[in-house]
């Protein structure tokens, strides 16, 4: 599933292909996208200039002239495709939407269909369930805040990590990432870390993100740019993916474990529980 490195990867390339543009047409071709939106949705959106795009955890919201705003959550396999017009439509293409004087289309693909795409009044967007609950975002958060979040909870850091609601836009990838790095045990629980490997984490989660988003992301399942392009963070992962093979640091076989619903990646020798 796309997380914050892949998703901001998506808003930053939206910004370079559909913003200022003025949306001509809406064509769709998905029952549940009709179903959870207003009928007349595509209508209302014709003539509408999108004039910001943004991120807020793992959702991106793109917001239109007239006071709507389209929000979107990728789940496991949406992509958004800035195409030419002569483009062969995929049949797993749900939203196409066509611009004013331009050559190119924006193709929201989801071949699993699990994706969403809400059209909502701008107004109601901050009291959606999915976006009010989220917590923090990892890069901008306070070292204070962050500390303060850990310590106030009492649970296992890497179903912690992966909780929306504690803190937005980590996924499996990127937690397991974190915790190998600092040599944290994903069944830590969040409390008992100290300070000074609590400043460590909140460094250390802030540094890989960024340089994630650098290299556009990940691209371990089907995940690519609003171009087309694969990212290329896959090549600097250390331990996600990595069971059976070697540690880098200690050559220990790298373990993959559920713990709570997932499975974290983890160097039992360099991440010990004490
Ligand atoms: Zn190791």
């Amino acid at each position: 599933m796309p997380e914050l490195p892949e998703v901001e990867t998506i808003v930053r390339g939206l910004r370079k292909t559909i913003l200022n543009r003025t949306i001509d047409s809406v064509y769709i071709n998905s029952p549940k996208i009709t179903k959870i939106n207003i009928k007349n949705w595509t209508e209302l959106c014709r003539g509408q200039k999108l004039v910001s795009v943004r991120r807020r955890g793992k959702n991106i919201l793109i917001e239109l002239s007239d006071g709507y705003t389209l929000w979107v959550h990728l789940k496991m396999t949406g992509h958004f495709y800035f195409v030419t017009q002569k483009e062969p439509l995929d049949k797993h293409d749900l939203l196409i939407f066509h611009f004013k004087n331009c050559s190119h289309s924006l193709h929201f693909n989801d071949y699993r269909r699990f994706g969403k795409v809400r059209f909502l009044k701008t107004d109601q967007i901050a009291y959606q369930r999915g976006l009010a609950a989220l917590g923090p975002e990892p890069l901008a958060i306070s070292l204070s805040h962050f500390i303060d979040l850990f310590k106030k909870s009492r649970r296992m850091i890497k179903p912690a990590l992966l909780d929306q609601t504690f803190l937005a836009g980590l996924g499996n990838i990127y937690a397991d990432e974190a915790l190998y790095q600092i040599r944290i045990h994903p069944r830590r629980l969040t409390n008992r870390l100290s300070e000074k490997k609590l400043t460590e984490l909140h460094r250390s989660i802030k540094k890989l993100l960024l340089k994630a988003i650098e290299k556009m992301g990940t691209s371990v399942d089907s995940f690519s740019g609003v171009d087309g392009k694969p990212g290329q963070f896959q090549k600097y992962l250390q331990v996600y993916g990595r069971q059976g093979k070697p540690c880098h640091r200690c050559r220990s076989s790298i373990k993959r474990e559920k713990i709570g619903s997932r499975s974290a990646h983890y160097c039992p020798r360099c991440q010990r529980i004490r």
